[in-house]
């Protein structure tokens, strides 16, 4: 599997980047997890739009699916000019059927339920999922091929039940909020020593960190990680490739 960041940004995105969203790749399937805002638009240097096999969404908050309209109509724009594709699959959680039923649009994208008990089949990849801590639903997800996972802990505050979720990873992304001195006052994130206690206790083999906030220095939040982990450690860097 190789997955690619395709924005790393927790709310809203930097100038010419995107919120925290990730490219799946493996076997020439093409999956997107997360569409948040600017994420179309830096997705295309790595990947023609048309290309996607699957979007899944983590949970309804803007930087997870401001773009899954532009996406939509960029499939609508492609069919008038004659090109003719099967609906693409968005899996999203059903807790929230008002956004689950924006997923389908027309015959371009079809929204398909996803919940926490599931473990479903996309593409190559065997994907599970575990309930976070947030405040909407939202789900963490593990991607597996053979013997090889990744893990994506979406949005979440500290959880135990992450820990056995992502035991033994090959790769843990991880969302990393908060600086430290907001780690347990801010509802529904994680700080940078959060996120390496979750890759030090489940025993992955490399974290990387995302969903990072606008302000501050970012690389004090991967100083407070690599205190707790001693594995690899990097903050998300959009373009690069993470192979397992
Ligand atoms: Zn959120």
């Amino acid at each position: 599997m190789k997955i690619t960041p395709i924005g790393i940004w927790g709310g809203y995105p930097k100038a010419n980047s995107a919120t925290s969203s990730f490219l799946i790749e493996h076997d020439n399937f093409h999956c997107l997890i997360d569409c948040g805002s600017g994420v179309l638009s830096s997705l295309q240097n790595y990947l023609p739009l048309e290309k996607i096999d699957a979007v899944v969404v983590s949970h309804y908050h803007a930087d997870h699916i401001a773009d899954v309209g532009s996406l939509q109509f960029s499939r609508i724009i492609n069919f008038y000019l004659g090109h003719q594709a099967p609906p693409l699959p968005i899996y999203g959680h059903t807790k929230d059927q008002e956004n689950f039923t924006k997923l389908s649009y027309q015959d371009q994208t079809v929204g398909i339920g996803i919940s926490e008990d599931d473990v479903i089949q996309i593409g190559p990849f065997k994907v599970s999922f575990c309930r976070t801590v947030h405040p909407v639903y939202c789900l963490a997800m593990k991607f597996k091929v053979g013997g090889q996972s990744i893990v994506l802990t979406a949005d979440t505050e500290w959880r135990d039940e992450l820990i056995d979720f992502a035991r033994g990873a090959d790769l843990l992304i991880s969302e990393a909020n908060l600086y430290e001195e907001h780690v347990g006052k801010a509802p529904g994130h994680m700080g940078g020593s959060e996120a390496g206690r979750m890759a030090k206790l489940a025993g992955v083999k490399q974290l990387v960190l995302t969903h990072l906030p606008l302000h501050g220095n970012i690389e004090e939040i991967l100083d407070a990680a690599v205190v707790v982990y001693d594995g690899p450690t990097e903050l998300a860097e959009v373009g690069k490739v993470y192979e397992v």
